[in-house]
């Protein structure tokens, strides 16, 4: 009698890849602003710090011109939900040096070309993820699930999750697209984008009541295709398991969605310096592996998340939940 090898040799050489390029770090908003370039730094270096580290690929997003070369203008993608309007008046802002789109919203130089930039990369995601059946994860910013049709909020700038499942739907013929939101904040930008679309699910689980106060549970979309679950300050994993067991995880499997997209923020930390919330990081891989049992097919982009240590360790919590699929 042999033994069979409980690993195949495919198994062996999976890669997963994070979507990641320097340039994210050209958007700057400044030494003491929470959402600045060090999230994504401290994030490069604990994966590659990490046991994982052989087990990952690196891979640079599609930049736009090359994008636009093969027949898809990022511009035309981003309009699938912001205004032209916007959109201009935000490339006209950057050109004469940047300025705050709001009080904690601010555009740099480069903003305008690292936003589109990271549109693309969650683009890339969406296709990579589809053509392998397999997670990736995009590690890009500014984050974009506050950023609203006419103007940019709450650190973000365009509404990368919401602009991508829409691309999935319809440049991708996807019946049904999901987005799981576990950042601390609700995505009222996201929900917005999504609200009368009978084909992209929006879930979210936020501090409540708490910045941008939406994210009621009365607020379930044209077609109830929005489960909004607010959570106590002070909540834990206690808290969140049976949220995710009896109402997030049904409510996807009911939806049987094509493909899953995970606005990733980590401000729900115990560490996190933005919010009350009592997670550990080793909690978003729990998340993680509850979302495996829907569909392998997890586009992973990066929202939240300030606390650069808890931050960090929770990005690597995910991907080894994913490796070990
Ligand atoms: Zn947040």
């Amino acid at each position: 009698m042999f033994s069979s090898p409980t690993i195949t040799s495919a198994q062996n050489n999976y890669k997963f890849p994070i979507i990641y390029s320097e340039a994210f770090l050209e958007h700057d908003t400044g030494t003491y602003h929470p959402e600045k370039a060090g999230r994504l730094t401290a994030i490069v270096e604990a994966l590659k710090n990490s046991a994982i580290a052989e087990q990952l690929i690196w891979q640079e997003p599609t930049d736009i011109h090359s994008r636009k070369q093969s027949g898809i203008d990022i511009l035309q993608e981003v309009q699938r939900f912001h205004t032209k309007a916007y959109i201009d008046s935000l490339q006209a802002m950057t050109m004469m040096g940047g300025g705050y789109i709001d009080g904690d919203t601010i555009a740099s130089v480069n903003t305008y070309d690292v936003a589109l930039l990271a549109v693309s990369a969650w683009l890339d995601g969406v296709d990579l993820v589809l053509e392998s059946g397999r997670p990736a994860f995009v590690l890009a910013r500014p984050p974009g699930h506050h950023a609203r049709a006419h103007t940019g909020m709450g650190f973000c700038i365009f509404g990368n999750a919401a602009i991508a499942a829409m691309s999935a739907c319809d440049r991708k013929n996807l019946d049904r697209v999901a987005i799981l939101d576990w950042d601390v904040h609700h995505g009222n930008g996201t929900q917005e984008a999504v609200w009368e679309r009978h084909d992209i699910a929006y879930v979210s689980t936020h501090q409540s009541p708490f910045y941008p106060m939406t994210g009621h549970p009365d607020e379930t979309g044209a077609h109830r295709n929005i489960l909004n679950i607010p959570m106590r300050s002070g909540a834990a994993i206690a808290e969140y398991l049976p949220v995710f067991t009896n109402q997030i995880i049904p409510f996807l499997q009911d939806f049987q969605p094509d493909l899953l997209i995970v606005s990733a923020g980590f401000d729900a930390n115990a560490d996190d310096p933005l919010a009350s919330i009592f997670l550990k990081p080793e909690d978003f891989g729990t998340f993680t592996q509850l979302c495996l049992e829907i569909t392998p097919k997890i586009v992973f982009g990066l929202e939240g998340g300030y606390d650069f240590d808890s931050l960090s360790q929770s990005v690597v919590a995910v991907v080894e939940q994913c490796l070990k699929k």
